[in-house]
C-alpha cells in the first residue's frame, strides 16, 4: 500500500515535468519563429517581477500594480493575436496538465486530489491481478494493412474495411469512456488483434484515470478460485473489486479450463456487471454458439442483449509477421 503511494507521486511528479517540459519547448521553438513572441513573451516575465516587487514596497506599490496588471493584461492580448496568425489555439502556451484539476501535484489544499486516489487504485489493482496492461499495444502501432486482400468466405465481407470500422469504433470508444459505456464483446479466430485493441483501449482509459483490470481470463479465474480458500488481505475481495472496477477486460475468454467455478463465476461477472450498468470488455476465439455451449446458454442471451458485438475477420496477423 505505501509502496502504491510512493509509485503513485512518482508517475504525477514525472507526468506534471512532462507537461511543464512539453510547454517549454513549446514556447523555445515559436519563439525561433516569431521574434516577436520572444520580445512579448520577455515583456511578460519582466512586468511580473515589476509587480512582485511592487508588492513589497506596500501600500506605495498600489498604483505601480494596477499599472502593470493592465500592462500585462494588454500584453497576453498581444500574445494571444500573435499565436493566431500562425494558426495556433490560444492556450498554445499554457502547460497543459493531465489533471488540470490539481495542475499534476496530486493535492488540492489539505486533500489528495480524486487523480491520485484514482491511480493509487489503479496501482493496487494491477499488483492483485498481476495485470497491468501492456503499455506498447497502442492504437497507434495497430496497423490495418495486415488486413489489405482479404474477404470473408461465408459472409463477403472485405476485412480491411471491417477492422478500420472496428479500430474506429474501439478509439471512439475508448476516448469517450464513461460509466455508463456499452460493454463489448470481440470474438473472431486468433491472431486478429483483439488482445491489441483491447489494451489500446485499457491504456486510454487508465490514462483518462479510471480503474481497469485487464486479465486473461485463465489468470483471473484462478486468481479469484484461490483468493476463496486464501486470506483476504484488502479491503475489498477480488471478486468485489472485478464487480465493482469502471472496466473490466477479460483477454481470451474460453481459453481457460472450465469447471464448475468457472462456468459460475463468468455469469455472475457478466450478469452482476450489466445489474450496475458498467462496462466490460471480452475477446475470445469462441464462436457466438459455443459460448452457449460451454457455459451457460443464459450467458449467451446476457451477452446478445447487452454487448456491442464486434466479429474480428482476416488471415492471423501473427502467421502474417512470421512469413
Ligand atoms: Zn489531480
Amino acid at each position: 500500500m505505501a509502496n502504491n503511494v510512493e509509485r503513485a507521486r512518482a508517475i504525477i511528479a514525472s507526468r506534471r515535468e512532462a507537461a511543464e517540459k512539453d510547454a517549454e519547448r513549446k514556447r523555445l521553438e515559436l519563439e525561433t519563429v516569431s521574434p516577436e513572441l520572444k520580445e512579448v513573451n520577455e515583456k511578460i516575465k519582466k512586468s511580473g517581477i515589476d509587480a512582485f516587487r511592487a508588492v513589497m514596497l506596500g501600500n506605495k506599490g498600489t498604483e505601480i500594480i494596477e499599472n502593470l496588471k493592465n500592462q500585462s493584461i494588454a500584453l497576453k492580448a498581444q500574445r494571444i493575436e500573435i499565436l493566431k496568425s500562425f494558426g495556433l489555439p490560444e492556450d498554445t502556451l499554457e502547460i497543459h496538465y493531465t489533471c488540470p484539476e490539481c495542475e499534476d501535484t496530486g493535492e488540492k489544499g489539505n486533500y489528495y486530489c480524486e487523480c491520485f486516489k484514482s491511480l493509487v487504485k489503479q496501482l493496487q489493482l494491477e499488483n492483485l491481478c498481476s495485470c497491468a496492461p501492456a503499455k506498447e499495444s497502442t492504437f497507434a502501432n495497430f496497423s490495418l494493412d495486415f488486413y489489405n486482400g482479404f474477404i470473408d468466405e461465408t459472409t463477403g465481407a472485405n476485412a480491411r474495411e471491417r477492422m478500420s470500422q472496428i479500430y474506429n469504433y474501439c478509439k471512439n470508444w475508448a476516448e469517450d469512456f464513461s460509466k455508463d459505456s456499452p460493454s463489448i464483446l470481440m470474438y473472431g479466430n486468433t491472431g486478429l488483434g483483439k488482445t491489441h485493441l483491447s489494451l489500446a483501449i485499457a491504456n486510454v482509459v487508465v490514462e483518462k484515470g479510471y480503474n481497469v483490470i485487464y486479465s486473461s481470463a485463465g489468470n483471473l479465474f484462478s486468481k479469484l478460485e484461490k483468493e476463496k480458500f486464501g486470506k483476504i488481505n484488502f479491503d475489498e475481495s477480488p471478486e468485489e473489486q472485478v464487480l465493482t472496477v469502471d472496466l473490466l477486460i477479460l483477454d481470451d475468454l474460453g481459453s481457460e479450463f472450465s469447471t464448475q467455478f468457472t462456468i459460475a463465476t463468468v455469469y455472475n461477472i457478466i450478469n452482476t456487471r450489466i445489474l450496475s450498468g458498467l462496462p466490460t470488455i471480452i475477446n475470445t476465439n469462441l464462436l457466438y454458439d459455443e459460448i452457449g455451449d460451454k457455459y451457460n446458454p443464459r450467458v449467451y442471451s446476457r451477452l446478445i442483449g447487452d454487448y456491442q458485438m464486434l466479429e474480428f475477420i482476416g488471415a492471423d496477423i501473427r502467421q502474417l509477421k512470421a512469413d
